[in-house]
């Protein structure tokens, strides 16, 4: 196989009870391996692509193999941007840059969230580094900042099939569940 499935940094029921071992089943184990499974297929007709690494192709690529190159790389994104025991305000480097651009934690944290709640339709909201200043944005269906030569901090995923299993139609409390996720670490590594 030329593309494979990254492994998850943790076991699928450490994120309960904010995401339970059942979502990390279907989101991990169905839709972020699907992106896979399509990617190595394209790649048995178009033998140009395989090789390539995620980033490349998000780069370079546009349609079904951007569509899908990007969905694999902004799951494993998300799933760094989280970890068991995380959450609680930021520490280090990027708690000082989040205060420097956003004014305070509790200011980004609002922005934040109202971006991902906000979002119409399936997509990503997102942390990044435009040049030397965070920003808060947003991506419909597989988007992906790196296109935009931006660089992501942190991810949440709002497409349904994140939060459908555990919080139903109830985005809003998926997204204040998800910040007692928050892998801060993560996040300083990406400055
Ligand atoms: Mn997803």
């Amino acid at each position: 196989m030329t593309f494979t499935l990254p492994e998850l940094p943790y076991a699928k029921d450490a994120l309960a009870p904010h995401l339970s071992a059942e979502t990390l089943e279907f989101h991990y184990g169905k839709h972020h391996a699907a992106y896979v499974n399509n990617l190595n297929n394209f790649a048995k007709d178009d033998p140009s692509i395989a090789g390539k690494s995620y980033e490349d192709l998000i780069r370079t690529a546009s349609g079904k193999v951007f569509n899908n190159a990007a969905q694999v790389w902004n799951h494993t994104f998300y799933w760094e941007s989280m970890r068991p025991g995380g959450g609680g305000e930021p520490t280090g480097a990027i708690k000082a840059a989040i205060e420097k651009d956003f004014g305070s934690f509790a200011a980004f944290k609002e922005k934040f969230s109202a971006t991902a709640a906000g979002h119409f339709g399936s997509g990503w909201a997102w942390l990044v580094k435009n040049g030397d200043k965070l920003e808060v944005v947003d991506s419909h269906d597989a988007g992906c900042p790196l296109k935009e030569g931006k660089t992501p901090i942190l991810t949440c995923d709002v497409w349904e099939h994140a939060y459908y299993i555990d919080y139903r139609n109830l985005r809003a409390k998926y997204i204040e569940s998800w910040w007692n996720l928050v892998n801060w670490d993560h996040a300083n590594k990406q400055l």
